[in-house]
């Protein structure tokens, strides 16, 4: 795999989500703001302010007169109502000094009612005042009606012949808040801000799921070599275990599994090379000493004979063993559940092998006391005691002690082997329990098969205990002690099969 356009796509798609929805949150929250906010008076002031200079200009006023004549004023009274009709507002003329009304184009106020007014400082945008002619400053500010409604509105002062200083106002109920009003405020004021963002925010997403994807799909492309390696045979592979901690996890989990089939390849082909040795070696003096019988050519063909039949027997042994120890391997080796009595176990097996041990020279002791029964596959065990009762009576020369023990530990039933025999090198105690393992294959004849402590320590897995090995060394005796857990004792039966 090259690049992963989908996860970086995926990335982007995320990121871009993330960012419309920041941005419409953002939006709604600006609108509900805009929508609690009250209505600026500034778009009515303006709006009136225009229209009053057309009013003006309607009444025949021209826009650089400081001063109306009575007449202008008369006339001005007169055509309101039509004028405010035409311009679709209402227009008040009012005493400023005295706030009295002099005339309401909409009959509200009668000529020298009191209005209730407050001005308010605005500051007309320039380009409006430019194209206006103002007949002295405008005044932008509320009034209330009768029914005490609040207006704005835009004045425009004139001043009568007669030195009094009067308005003309133009007066519009204030605007309540609309959505339209609102969405126009934003269009106006927010849309393009948040635009800028959105673009800005679209880059960074866009470098963000680049980055991030590449992080990402760096380690998991090596990864995906690496298995590909794997699958073409090539077990010893490793990849970097950095990057993000899921990613870290991988790695080391894929470092795991291909140390694993890497050891499991190894121990496979080691087991293949010992299993063709382990088997040669007997065919080969079955076939000379049968060719020499054949051939008259062997001296005592009695003895021949014999070492046939031991050869042989070693064979039928060991492929016995191996089959044994492929079906304990692959959890195939049916194994009965029943209680067993260790102690009557050991007695047996003890017993059984007395004999052997006399014939030896060896003193074996069996200390074994009454203990907890455990649930298991008696035969298997007694093959256990029996393999390392036999192991203990092949390394301990002749002259020495062998000892069987039971006793209660750790929750569990456990059964000591103690020999005083040729021990075991402190390197070779970990390794004891491997297939084909033998400590020292010249030495001596060769009796064994290297397979009995790799069955002894499956069939005691098999029944969820475990098995040690200690050794003070060389020549100093070897100790096995298998620990079997008792139901009798609260011990959970782990790994039964
Ligand atoms: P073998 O058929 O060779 O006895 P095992 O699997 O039973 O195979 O044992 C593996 C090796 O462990 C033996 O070859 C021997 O070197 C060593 N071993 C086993 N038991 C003892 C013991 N009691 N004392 C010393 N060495 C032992």
């Amino acid at each position: 795999m090259r690049r992963n356009p989908r996860l970086r796509g995926q990335l982007f798609i995320s990121y871009l989500f993330l960012l419309m929805l920041t941005l419409t949150v953002m939006t709604l929250a600006l609108l509900l703001f805009l929508f609690a906010q009250p209505v600026p008076p500034s778009l009515t002031y303006e709006k009136l302010l225009t229209i009053g200079r057309d009013v003006l200009q309607q009444a025949g006023i021209g826009s650089q007169q400081s001063a109306l004549t009575l007449l202008q004023v008369r006339n001005l009274v007169q055509q309101l109502p039509r004028l405010a009709a035409d311009n679709d507002t209402r227009i008040l003329i009012i005493d400023m000094p005295t706030r009295t009304i002099i005339t309401d184009s909409a009959a509200v106020f009668a000529r020298t009612d009191q209005i209730r007014l407050t001005q308010e400082s605005y500051t007309l945008q320039i380009p409006l005042r430019n194209r206006f002619g103002i007949h002295g400053e405008p005044i932008f500010g509320s009034l209330w009606d009768k029914d005490g409604s609040e207006w704005f509105f835009s004045g425009i002062t004139i001043i009568r012949q007669n030195q009094e200083t009067s308005a003309i106002v133009l007066a519009e109920p204030r605007p309540q808040q609309t959505f339209p009003l609102v969405l126009d405020r934003f269009r106006q004021e927010l849309a393009l801000p948040l635009c800028q963002s959105a673009v800005v925010g679209l880059i960074v997403a866009a470098l963000l799921a680049a980055f991030s994807s590449r992080t990402l799909v760096r380690p998991l492309s090596r990864l995906e070599q690496a298995a590909e390696s794997v699958a073409a045979g090539s077990h010893d592979q490793l990849v970097p275990e950095d990057g993000p901690v899921e990613i870290r996890a991988l790695a080391a989990a894929f470092n795991r599994m291909s140390g694993e089939v890497n050891s499991t390849q190894q121990a496979q082909k080691e087991f293949m090379a010992n299993v063709s040795h382990d088997l040669k070696t007997p065919l080969t003096s079955i076939q000379g000493y049968s060719q020499a019988i054949v051939d008259g050519a062997a001296k005592d063909p009695a003895h021949a004979a014999r070492i046939i039949f031991e050869e042989a027997s070693r064979l039928n042994r060991m492929v016995t063993e191996l089959t044994d120890l492929a079906r304990l391997q692959a959890g195939q080796m049916s194994m009965q559940h029943r209680p067993v009595d260790i102690h009557q176990l050991v007695l047996m097996v003890g017993e059984r092998l007395s004999i052997i041990a006399r014939e030896r020279g060896l003193q074996l002791h069996l200390q074994s006391d009454p203990v907890p029964e455990v649930i298991g596959d008696g035969d298997r065990l007694a093959q256990v005691l029996t393999n390392l009762v036999s192991n203990a009576m092949k390394y301990t020369p002749s002259g020495g002690e062998i000892s069987l023990r039971t006793q209660v530990n750790n929750g569990g039933v456990e059964v000591v082997v103690r020999d005083t025999g040729i021990g075991i090198a402190p390197d070779d105690l970990s390794r004891i329990f491997e297939r084909f393992y033998q400590v020292d294959k010249a030495r001596g004849p060769r009796r064994g098969t290297g397979l009995g402590l790799a069955i002894t320590h499956e069939i005691v897995q098999a029944h969820g205990g475990r098995i040690t090995v200690t050794s003070a060394g060389q020549g100093k005796g070897s100790t096995f002690t298998v620990w079997l857990p008792s139901a009798h004792l609260n011990t959970v039966v782990r790994g039964q099969k």
